[in-house]
């Protein structure tokens, strides 16, 4: 007989399942947002040379402080504005558990990141869901900010995954003019959105705003297994004080200190998938039957009629993986396409474009 944990497990848990991105290896993986360029030989050498000198035996700084130098130095900031986190995922984790609980509400604009739902419920946040137009995702921005005025916490994504929108700065500026929230803004994909997108810089500033980044997308990292937040140090002490001390190991901080530092070796890989985005965008246009919407991030969303039929078509003929979205409210028949290399994006339309001419 097996264990009935129903009565056992704490009950803000109950129901979730483990997370399954229906991952099939394939030759072409445009299915996670990873970054699928080569990483550029200086920096794949820094990454080598620092992980080879790198001792194992040690426990790790729990703090990571040599890494928040780096990243503060990136941005312009003190150490103290700066946290590390097992990816931007435990940072979020890492947020509702610090500033949630009952009776203290998230607001999310989904759609978007699901994980945030999941995170919130999982510390028994309530979240109160301020939908995107059906049609072309904006925000309803009044609706946002009213619904932020009794929250503990609101979160924008920009650019959102999985629509690739960016949220005005000027919705930004009313959340944190109007509401008494902490403003949470993720910014996983900003590096490929044009200059000037990012609010970082609004963090000194606004000590309500927090911004989250990642080092799984731009910079090709996400086997890694790092993210940080840039906020006021008062945020900064408080996460500081509730993480898991070592969530963020030796390698993983050696690894993201030599790749931030090579960051300028990196931009070459940014402008290629930028503009890989474009000419995707273009070609994708070019199949009547798919309607795209405009992407400032490293994929893109996409509506086609049987869209998991033609997701496991690309899956299983074509060896092509790209992610299903259609069972998600909001995002019937969507799927979203990480932009890849040259070669793979030609795959992909390719593919897609011989599906087409067998539907006609
Ligand atoms: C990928 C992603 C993150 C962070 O990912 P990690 O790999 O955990 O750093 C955060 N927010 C959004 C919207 C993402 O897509």
């Amino acid at each position: 007989m097996s264990l009935d944990l129903s009565k056992r497990v704490r009950p803000a848990l109950v129901g979730f399942e483990p997370y399954d991105p229906a991952f099939t290896p394939c030759e072409v993986n445009l299915s996670a947002n990873e970054n699928t360029h080569e990483l550029p030989v200086a920096v794949r050498e820094a990454i080598n040379a620092a992980l080879v000198s790198t001792p194992l035996n040690r426990y790790p700084d729990p703090l990571s402080n040599e890494l928040r130098d780096v990243l503060a130095e990136r941005h312009g900031v003190q150490r103290s504005s700066v946290m590390v986190g097992n990816g931007g995922d435990e940072i979020l984790f890492n947020l509702f558990f610090a500033f949630g609980g009952a009776g203290r509400t998230l607001v999310t604009c989904p759609p978007d990141f699901s994980e945030y739902a999941n995170f919130a419920t999982m510390c028994e946040m309530p979240v109160k869901r301020v939908w995107r137009n059906a049609d072309d995702f904006s925000l309803d921005v009044d609706a946002l900010v009213e619904a932020s005025k009794d929250a503990a916490m609101v979160v924008v994504t920009s650019p959102n995954n999985p629509t690739g929108d960016l949220v005005d700065h000027a919705v930004i500026r009313r959340l944190l003019d109007e509401t008494d929230a902490l403003v949470l803004v993720d910014e996983a994909y900003v590096e490929f959105a044009p200059d000037g997108s990012s609010v970082i810089d609004w963090v000194a500033e606004n000590p309500r705003l927090m911004v989250l980044r990642t080092l799984s997308k731009a910079f090709a990292l996400a086997g890694l297994r790092c993210g940080y937040l840039v906020a006021d140090p008062s945020i900064i002490d408080e996460l500081s004080a509730i993480r898991q001390i070592y969530s963020v190991d030796v390698l993983a901080q050696a690894t993201a200190v030599a790749a931030v530092k090579a960051r300028e070796e990196l931009r070459p890989v940014v402008s290629d998938i930028k503009a890989e985005r474009e000419r995707l965008s273009l070609r994708l246009g070019n199949i009547t039957s798919l309607h795209q919407w405009p992407s400032e991030a490293n994929f893109i969303l996409v509506r086609i009629p049987h869209a998991s039929q033609v997701r496991q078509r690309l899956r299983d003929e074509f060896s092509i993986l790209v992610r299903d979205f259609s069972y998600a409210p909001g995002l019937a028949d969507c799927l979203r396409i990480t932009v890849g290399t040259r070669e793979e994006n030609d795959r992909l339309v390719e593919a897609l474009t011989s599906l087409e001419k067998e539907e006609a």
